[in-house]
């Protein structure tokens, strides 16, 4: 799951990381309530979305009197904001954060995230962060600053201190970053999360580190022993598509090409989508409907590829392994007579029973073409978007 900044520096507050003064606002009048509350002369009104690249696209923006924070406030909600992170999706902007506006020197990068190469929590900082980060790691891979965590022994202070002084920080800023680092740690593994990411960690004009960005993503697998955070999902800011593939159990993830793709298992999965870029096509979607398919699984399906008007062709790429292809044909047939699914199926059935499958596939009278292998069948699901 992915969470909202407003959020992420609650949750950092928890944990004893100094976050600057700042309340969630979803109406103009309310942002000004905020920045009233929190005092001051200057505020940040930053559009709670879950992508970052918001500052580029306009919604972070440093304010100098009420009525600016109520204007800038008014621009952002019930708007839909596209940032360069937001994978080409426009992502509703339902709540704003003010913050106390700060002054600063400079803007540091700090992660936390599982390396899977070295299979161990890993921080990664940078003296050079803020929006052109992206930019640093490619120019400048040297300004990029790794720390593999041992599992066994933890994260310890004099790691966070080597940290700090590799980035160039005086010893009373090593100090605050070591708190800082060492409070991620805990909250990392507490809630069981896959990413944390502070960007800026800035150095203010006054020599002290804040906090003034910060974005969090949890893994799934742990949401049943964490209730507090499934609490703060927003669905809205999540794929439809995908929220309902969710709810069937189905492993689905919305793409940008024109094949849909029903597939048994993860790996085949993926393979399906490698063998349909190399003939020379896009997949619509990645999806995954497990390895007890049943007709109810394969109707929902179909249901959730044809949500998007972009799919030209559906190719099903079947194992039966644990289940019989004989059922998924039966399944196929009656959801696609259910659901009337109107651009070409091309199925691919391999494993158990697969000659009554095809079979019955055959005698359906319905305009599926089989197919004899994955390479086959990914040709003739290309060739099939491409003649639509
Ligand atoms: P993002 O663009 O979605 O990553 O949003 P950020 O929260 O990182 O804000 C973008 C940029 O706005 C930061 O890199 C800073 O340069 C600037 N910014 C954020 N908070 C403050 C602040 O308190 N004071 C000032 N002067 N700039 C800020
Ligand atoms: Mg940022």
């Amino acid at each position: 799951m992915n969470f909202h900044e407003y959020q992420a520096k609650q949750l950092f507050a928890d944990y004893g990381i100094t976050v600057p003064a700042g309340r969630v606002a979803r109406s103009p009048e309310e942002a000004v309530d905020a920045a009233k509350a929190i005092g001051g002369e200057a505020w940040m009104v930053k559009a709670q979305i879950h992508a970052g690249g918001r500052g580029k696209a306009g919604g972070v923006k440093y304010s100098k009197s009420f009525d600016e924070v109520r204007e800038y406030a008014k621009g952002m909600l019930g708007t839909k904001m596209e940032t360069y992170q937001s994978a080409g999706v426009a992502l509703p902007v339902d709540s704003v954060l003010v913050t106390q506006a700060t002054d600063i020197a400079q803007e540091l990068y700090l992660s936390v995230m599982v390396d899977r190469s070295t299979q161990s929590i890993t921080f990664i900082a940078s003296a050079d962060g803020g929006v052109e980060i992206e930019k640093t790691a490619v120019d400048n891979p040297d300004a990029i600053k790794t720390l593999v965590v041992n599992y066994v022994q933890g994260l310890q202070p004099y790691q966070t201190r080597d940290m700090g002084f590799a980035l160039g920080l005086n010893a009373k800023q090593v100090n605050q970053l070591s708190k800082i680092m060492l409070g991620l740690y805990k909250l990392f593994n507490e809630k069981d999360l896959a990413l944390v990411e502070l960007n800026p960690l800035a150095i203010l004009t006054d020599g002290n580190l804040a906090v003034l960005d910060g974005k969090i993503n949890s893994d799934d697998n742990a949401n049943f022993r964490h209730p507090e955070l499934v609490e703060m999902r927003d669905i809205k800011q999540e794929d439809e598509t995908e929220v309902l593939a969710s709810k069937y159990d189905l492993n689905y993830v919305t793409m940008d090409g024109n094949i849909g793709c029903m597939v048994n298992g993860a790996g085949l999965a993926m393979s399906t989508m490698d063998v349909i870029k190399l003939e020379g096509g896009t997949p619509a979607n990645f999806l995954d409907v497990g390895g007890g398919a049943n007709k109810e699984k394969v109707t929902e399906a179909f249901k959730l590829i044809l949500r998007s008007p972009d799919v030209k062709a559906i190719f099903v790429n079947i194992f039966g392994g644990i289940v019989r292809c004989d059922m998924i044909a039966e399944g196929i047939i009656a959801a696609v007579k259910e659901v009337g699914v109107k651009v070409p199926v091309i199925v691919r059935l391999e494993g158990t029973n697969v000659d009554a499958g095809k079979e019955l596939l055959k005698n359906s009278g319905l305009a599926i073409t089989s197919a004899d292998d994955i390479n086959d069948g990914a040709k003739k699901a290309v060739a099939a978007a491409a003649a639509a």
